[in-house]
């Protein structure tokens, strides 16, 4: 007996917008908070990308979250980053460092350029009420812990986290146990995928171009975001040019989101509560260290 999978299309597409954060750096926002698409359990994906040290040198100073996770990806240059406990580290090319914020972390990100230039993504994933509150952690990265698995010679899958085929993530015990792939393939190639039904799928282009359909009706470029429907399969193909992009897939959380800023809860209660925190020096409630 053979099951039939069903194709995820393409449901929504939009262009990464450019934006300011921080104490005035430069990005591109792939998505965060988008009106009418949800994308539970994901929240925000940003885009740093400048070979101009004035577009990133304000860096984010000194700011909060809770009830979230950020993970940071570095393609090019450096990510130092150093929190209000002391925690200190820089993420360089190739590596990731997963951060739960869960109960409260006070922290700043400085992208720095190298050789000319810097490239990098933070992902926000929402944590569920029950892990909102939990004891903060690092995960750091090193490039060689990333394993890379291929398909018939024409692609290649960095698994970030969560796993493909039977190569599994080095980012470990992540509550919402999403999958994020950094995936390349070569042109005139297809890659096919199957996610769960009932997860969020997207992707969003970081080089060269590609059909993320099989009706191959548009081919989709750089800095854009794609929103898979409900399905099984994901069917991606390139033309006479290559693409690189990276994968994000995961199981709704299905809880309701209150979110100012960098902190999000599920009620308008939780929140102000964090913002008293703030303003009382009672944010910290775990003392954690790497
Ligand atoms: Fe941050």
């Amino acid at each position: 007996m053979s099951v039939e999978l069903k194709e995820r299309t393409v449901r929504y597409v939009a262009k990464s917008v450019p934006a300011m954060d921080g104490a005035g750096v430069r990005l591109k926002r792939a998505f965060g908070n988008l009106q009418g698409i949800n994308l539970d359990p994901f929240l925000l994906l940003d885009d740093i990308h400048s070979d101009d040290p004035k577009d990133t040198i304000a860096g984010f100073p000194m700011h909060p979250h809770r009830g979230i996770e950020t993970v940071s990806y570095l393609l090019d240059g450096k990510f130092e980053h150093r929190d209000s406990l002391g925690n200190h580290g820089v993420i360089n090319s190739g590596e990731i460092q997963w951060m739960t914020a869960g109960s409260g972390i006070i922290h700043e990100e400085m992208p720095m350029q190298y050789n000319g230039s810097v490239r990098g993504f933070q992902l926000w994933v929402n944590l569920p009420g029950s892990h909102k509150m939990m004891q903060p952690k690092y995960q750091d990265i090193k490039r060689s812990k990333i394993k890379e698995a291929s398909i018939d010679n024409s692609s290649t899958i960095k698994v970030l986290a969560g796993s493909f085929g039977n190569t599994s993530g080095p980012v470990e015990d992540i509550i919402s146990r999403p999958t994020y792939l950094d995936i390349h393939i070569d042109p005139e190639s297809e890659f096919k995928y199957v996610v769960p039904d009932n997860h969020t799928v997207m992707a969003y282009i970081i080089g060269g171009v590609a059909y993320f359909d099989s009706k191959r009706d548009k081919l989709i470029t750089e800095d854009t975001l794609v929103v898979f429907d409900k399905g099984d399969e994901i069917k991606i193909s390139t033309g006479n040019k290559d693409t690189r992009f990276l994968l994000m897939a995961g199981e709704p959380i299905n809880e309701p989101v209150a979110w100012h800023g960098p902190i999000v809860m599920n009620t308008r209660k939780e929140l102000i509560d964090a913002f008293k925190d703030l303003e009382n020096g009672d944010f910290i409630k775990h003392d954690y260290h790497v």
